[in-house]
């Protein structure tokens, strides 16, 4: 076996390493979640990096993925080994030329990190919609279920797409896998030298287009002989499944990974069983063991080699046994009699005296827990209807299958961490480089997933940790957390992060509450499962560390020291000089006064970090939050807004849904989200009324109005305005207001103020909710929109 480096990767990076040996050419235009396999290959190529063949590669970014195809299309008519990576309805654009590559025999392995497409709406998560729509294509289609098996069936992809002269698209899932962190064994380049068989290069580049070896392409056939024509390529689709095979067990003996195209898992004389590919496979492998260790007569089919579909090899690795099946699918086709790897699988079946029923999962990275795969099992007990779901809750068309039972499959020696943090406060990045130093130095595996919401910057984002020496390829959210940290006071109270803490878990909070306050300061339900879980409660002020430091606001080296301190993962000592190494690496070459500060910063973390005294009752204070919505919300804020707002929209059923994906209008100012620690405070009497920071604003948190005097009535008490300096003669009054709960704390309005004296000072937000802004914004609201005088429609004020 080839010597081993493991590395601490995601998805996208284990399919563009791998497409990154073989290619010389790489035609690319970003679309989520595959934009990164795009990145890395032109920051490799950049950086000089060679590929298998000495050189680096020749990366062409296109107009639109259409572009991007055709190029491929073109490169590889010309001899060259190219590819590309793609998803979601940039695949659709390339649709086309697919049907031409593969028309012509073309060797070429696509990379798709599989997404929904746009139906009723946008959604930038995983599912098979996309992968689903090329099955005519003539491409044939390669699944992975993790990180791992990305890299690995990659090098399978390539090395067969030049013997078969059939090409390949490799795929798995957007999100969770794409971008999931996983510890993996990189695969050599080295390796990928002893693997390739120069003679099917050598084959493909003599069939390229060439002056001294001219060929018509491109060319018409009319109806006598067109159909003849597609008829030819059928013994080259025949030869696939076995050549994939043979390239599997010669990768085998030099990675010690064996797959096959349809990989069994399970009880040998298993009665039920499920067929699936992608990354619920894992999902389904983890229940299946857990339930089979019971004695319940399981298992499971994992779909590596989708197209050609061989019905030989699949049916090989069903046990005689089986008497029903369910087929998952990550995808939904309105109309059909089922979606297409249950047609697949049911057309295969069909000489079997067998049961087969089709379902659907996960659609749009929709959770896919072992909980659900217990679900599926026990429906084919029961009802065994065809064409059910599971992971909603439909009421509509009630296909949708009850969770009886929850089930836990996590082996003991695994922790499990959550971190709730903010987009762009580098809380996500902080986690990377956790799992790196965890990863990368010791013997444990590390898994990293990174739940964003679709704002990016300024949304939350909610870490998922995990750290064992048993395996963590477990694809889906942590339910049983032994760590939590709230990197964000402004989310107490707002969402529930304590739910998923298992019982003497630990709970790290940043806050600038004292210790002894910090119980008092969570609500009345937070502090109940502190107190019935037994939860280790600490508390950290992480701003006030980093910016005593020179960190300004980045307190993502405090949260980590702190994690690292009280987790357990590692031993604090080992752990914390890990920590200081990794900033060295990391930071000196932005000088060694970064790396001091960081280290500082390290150090401060442990005089910061208190134990919060937990009584053995409820005390009489807890904090009650603010209502996310308005007393008089509609129905559409109060279903729909409000459980989205509070990360619980997995409990929305089919029936609110809008069957055409039409919304109202204005929701946005529905979602109070109050998350700014501090928020502009109006200093009026050096305002100069020029409303420049009501324009420079990218949130419209910060808003500008005239005011007649007789609408002032009923004003509260705290609302002050100035005398409008525009010429009119109604006496009109001015007035800045900060939407407080609004505000992203991003500054741009105290910087673009102009005034001699800054007319915007920052104060805490809580002092501004004590001085009555919430009050104020409300009655500002009120106010008519468009008191206009004396400030012409074409100038900043009006
Ligand atoms: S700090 Fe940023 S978000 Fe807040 S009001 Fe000013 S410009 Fe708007
Ligand atoms: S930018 Fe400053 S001076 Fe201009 S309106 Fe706003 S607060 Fe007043």
């Amino acid at each position: 076996m080839a010597k081993i480096k493991n590395t601490v990767i995601d998805g996208n990076t284990a399919a563009a390493h791998v497409a990154y040996a073989f290619s010389e050419v790489a035609a690319i235009y970003p679309i989520t979640p595959s934009s990164p396999m795009g990145e890395y290959t032109d920051a490799w190529a950049s950086m000089g990096l060679k590929n298998v063949f000495g050189k680096p590669v020749d990366v062409i970014e296109m107009q639109s993925e259409a572009g991007a195809a055709g190029a491929v299309h073109g490169s590889l008519s010309g001899g060259a080994m190219t590819t590309t990576y793609t998803a979601s309805q940039g695949l659709l654009l390339m649709i086309p030329n697919m049907h031409k590559i593969a028309g012509e025999m073309l060797p070429t392995v696509f990379h798709v990190s599989a997404r929904s497409l746009a139906v009723q709406s946008l959604s930038i998560f995983g599912d098979h919609s996309d992968v689903m729509s090329t099955r005519n294509t003539g491409f044939a289609l390669m699944a992975a279920t993790g990180v791992q098996e990305t890299m690995d069936l990659a090098l399978v992809s390539h090395l067969a797409t030049l013997k078969a002269q059939v090409p390949f698209l490799n795929f798995f899932d957007g999100f969770r896998t794409s971008h999931e962190l996983q510890k993996v064994e990189e695969i050599s380049f080295d390796t990928v030298k002893k693997l390739i068989e120069p003679e099917y290069i050598e084959r493909f580049r003599d069939r390229a287009m060439r002056p001294e070896k001219p060929v018509v392409k491109v060319a018409a056939q009319n109806p006598d002989v067109y159909f003849q024509g597609r008829e030819t390529v059928n013994k080259y689709y025949d030869a696939v499944p076995a050549i994939v095979q043979e390239y599997m067990d010669k990768a085998a003996k030099l990675i010690g990974r064996q797959y096959k195209l349809f990989d069994y898992v399970g009880d040998a004389q298993a009665e039920k069983i499920i067929i699936a590919m992608g990354s619920g496979c894992d999902t389904i492998e983890h229940a299946v063991n857990a339930l089979t260790k019971r004695g319940e007569k399981v298992g499971a089919v994992k779909v590596r080699l989708y197209r050609p579909f061989s019905v030989k090899h699949f049916l090989d690795v069903i046990p005689n046994t089986v008497k029903k099946v369910a087929v998952l699918d990550r995808t939904k086709e309105p109309g059909a009699i089922g979606e297409p790897l249950y047609m697949d699988a049911a057309l295969a079946l069909a000489p079997k005296n067998i049961t087969v029923i089709g379902g659907r999962y996960g659609l749009s990275s929709k959770g896919f827990t072992p909980s659900m795969v217990k679900a599926v099992y026990d429906h084919l007990d029961g009802k065994c209807s065809h064409n059910f779901t599971v992971g909603i809750n439909d009421d509509v068309s009630n296909l949708s299958i009850p969770i009886k039972e929850h089930i836990h499959v996590t082996p003991d020696d695994v922790v499990n961490c959550i971190f709730w943090g903010f987009g762009s406060d580098g809380t996500v990045g902080a986690k990377k480089n956790t799992i790196k130093i965890i990863g990368e130095n010791t013997d444990m595996n590390a898994q990293g997933y990174f739940l964003y919401d679709s704002k990016k910057s300024g949304g939350v984002t909610v870490t998922h940790l995990r750290f064992g020496k048993s395996s963590v390829n477990m694809p889906w959210l942590i339910d049983d957390a032994d760590f939590v940290a709230c990197h964000k006071p402004a989310y107490i109270g707002r969402y529930d992060m304590l739910g998923r803490i298992k019982p003497g878990g630990t709970f790290l909070l940043n806050t600038r509450v004292e210790p002894d306050k910090a119980f008092i300061c969570l609500t009345r339900e937070e502090q109940k499962i502190i107190i019935d879980r037994k939860i280790k409660f600490y508390v950290i002020d992480a701003l006030k560390i980093a910016r005593e430091v020179g960190l300004g606001s980045r307190i993502n080296t405090v949260m980590k020291a702190c994690f690292f301190k009280i987790s357990g993962v590692l031993p604090e000592k080992v752990a914390i000089g890990l920590v200081k190494d990794f900033i060295k690496k990391s930071f000196s070459n932005k000088g060694e006064d970064i790396v001091k500060m960081n280290w500082n910063a390290v150090d401060k973390s442990g005089e910061g970090l208190h134990k919060v005294e937990i009584p053995t009752t409820l005390p009489k204070e807890a904090l009650i939050a603010p209502p996310l919505l308005p007393k008089d919300a509609n129905a559409f804020a109060r279903d729909i807004v409000l459980p989205i707002m509070t990360f619980k929209g997995d409990d929305i059923p089919v029936s609110k849904m809008s069957f055409d994906g039409t919304l109202p209008i204005g929701t946005t100012r529905l979602e109070k989200r109050g998350i700014a620690p501090r928020v502009p405070k109006w200093i009026s009497e050096n305002c100069i009324q020029c409303n420049q920071c009501a324009q420079s604003c990218p949130h419209a948190a910060i808003r500008a109005k005239q005011i007649a005097p007789g609408n002032l009535d009923g004003a509260p008490e705290s609302f002050t305005t100035l005398k409008s300096n525009t010429k009119n003669d109604k006496d009109l009054q001015y007035k800045i207001q900060v939407y407080i709960e609004d505000c992203q704390a991003c500054g741009v309005c105290l910087v673009t103020c102009p005034a001699k004296n800054k007319a915007l000072e920052w104060s805490p937000v809580e002092t501004e909710r004590e001085a009555g802004e919430n009050a104020n914004e409300a009655f500002f609201s009120s106010l008519p929109e468009d008191v206009l005088d004396g400030a012409p429609e074409t100038s900043v004020k009006g």
